[in-house]
């Protein structure tokens, strides 16, 4: 992923309160990769998405979470509606895609943590 969209994803900075995103990377699932490169293209073709670098990709409560920010450090920046856009879907895709296979898969509450799974066993105790 990095490879392949290096003006998306790999910050200039190396500060590690600006960057949790080079210190944590991608802190979900295998099975949501096709999810996360599917946006990054659809990113890369957004001309609004020049000023903006992806500084976190996570799970969170079961669905993914996709944090942007401006290239250039200003904090607590709008995200431009056309960005928000396309994180917003992919992150209501990821809570009925399995977050182990990518299968098709369901969010719930297992043990105390929201969690998107298909119904496969090996899946379900990931
Ligand atoms: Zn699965």
């Amino acid at each position: 992923m990095l490879t392949h969209f290096p003006e998306l994803f790999l910050p200039p900075s190396k500060k590690l309160d600006e960057t949790p995103f080079v210190y944590w990377g991608f802190e979900c699932g295998d099975g949501w990769f096709t999810l996360i490169k599917e946006l990054a293209e659809k990113l890369n073709q957004l001309p609004e998405s020049e000023e903006f670098k992806v500084v976190q990709v996570k799970e969170k409560l079961g669905t993914l979470r996709f944090y942007m920010r401006a290239k250039d450090g200003r904090k607590s920046d709008a995200l431009p509606h056309s960005i928000l856009d396309l994180i917003r879907q992919v992150e209501s895709q990821s809570a009925v895609t399995c977050e182990a296979c990518g299968n098709p898969g369901k969010l719930s509450h297992k043990g105390g943590w929201w969690k998107t799974r298909c119904s496969k066993t090996q899946c379900a105790t990931t």
